[in-house]
């Protein structure tokens, strides 16, 4: 579903991503973890083009999205992104925000594209919040709105880049809540996240990205258990 084959990218002469290769199946969820500044949220951004690469090749779902040719729009609907600062439209409700892409982008009608963001909100908890506007809902709840939102485009992929890390910590568990039940529900994740409970109990891998790098990846159990890269335990302590 997605493959990064030797993915490069300098910001002008800083090396943020060097020689990434990954590749993700269908139904799979990927948490992405790694020390501050070493380019997790650019190699994530990468995979829907809010960042073009230097060199390399990304593919999702057969199609290749560094192709300067490819629909940007088409490949965000498939590709759903969830910011660590939600990114609601702060002038619209709860309810618009969810149908705005799929009445633009997609030319759904808007009374199915209403019910169908009424359904969404009913899955993540906030169909009484549907007239709110983002300034009347606490964060998780902007957050939950936010994920409802990117499912509103019927995606192929959910990508996360830290969800719950702007969160207040009693909010955190209401989000990766929704976050565990899309996993169960079968949708190809990828998540930057530090939340080692949430990638025990849902990732079919952890990727450890330092300097660039992707330098491990493993099964949850066995990176948790017994890292190998010596970076990999440092940060391993520093969470506990
Ligand atoms: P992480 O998400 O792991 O903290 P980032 O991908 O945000 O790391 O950043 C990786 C490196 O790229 C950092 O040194 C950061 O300062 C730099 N960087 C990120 N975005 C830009 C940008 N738009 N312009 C220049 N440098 C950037
Ligand atoms: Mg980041």
């Amino acid at each position: 579903m997605i493959r990064l084959t030797n993915v490069h990218k300098w910001f002008k002469d800083l090396h943020v991503l060097n020689g990434v290769n990954l590749n993700v199946h269908q139904g799979e969820v990927v948490v992405v973890c790694g020390p501050s500044g070493s380019g997790k949220s650019t190699l994530i951004r990468t995979i829907n083009q809010l960042e073009t690469i230097s060199e390399g090749e990304i593919w999702v779902d057969g199609k290749n999205v560094t192709d300067p040719k490819t629909d940007l729009n088409a490949l965000r609907a498939e590709v759903g992104f969830v910011f660590q600062h939600f990114n609601l439209y702060p002038h619209l409700s709860v309810l618009d925000n969810i149908t705005l892409s799929p009445i633009r982008v997609k030319k759904m009608d808007k009374a199915a594209a209403e019910q169908r963001a009424v359904e969404l909100l009913d899955r993540v908890g906030l169909a009484h919040k549907k007239d709110a506007f983002p300034a009347q809902l606490s964060g998780g709840q902007q957050q939950r709105v936010a994920i409802a939102r990117g499912l509103a485009m019927q995606p192929k992929v959910m990508l996360f880049d830290e969800p719950t890390s702007a969160l207040d910590p009693e909010m955190i568990g209401e989000v990766l809540q929704v976050m565990r039940d899309l996993a169960k529900s079968g949708m190809t994740m990828m998540c930057v996240t530090h939340e080692m409970g949430f990638a025990r109990e849902v990732a079919d891998y952890v990727v450890f990205v330092d300097h660039g790098q992707i330098v491990e990846q493993a099964k949850p159990e066995e990176f948790f258990s017994n890292p190998q890269h010596e970076r990999a335990k440092q940060f391993l302590r520093q969470l506990r």
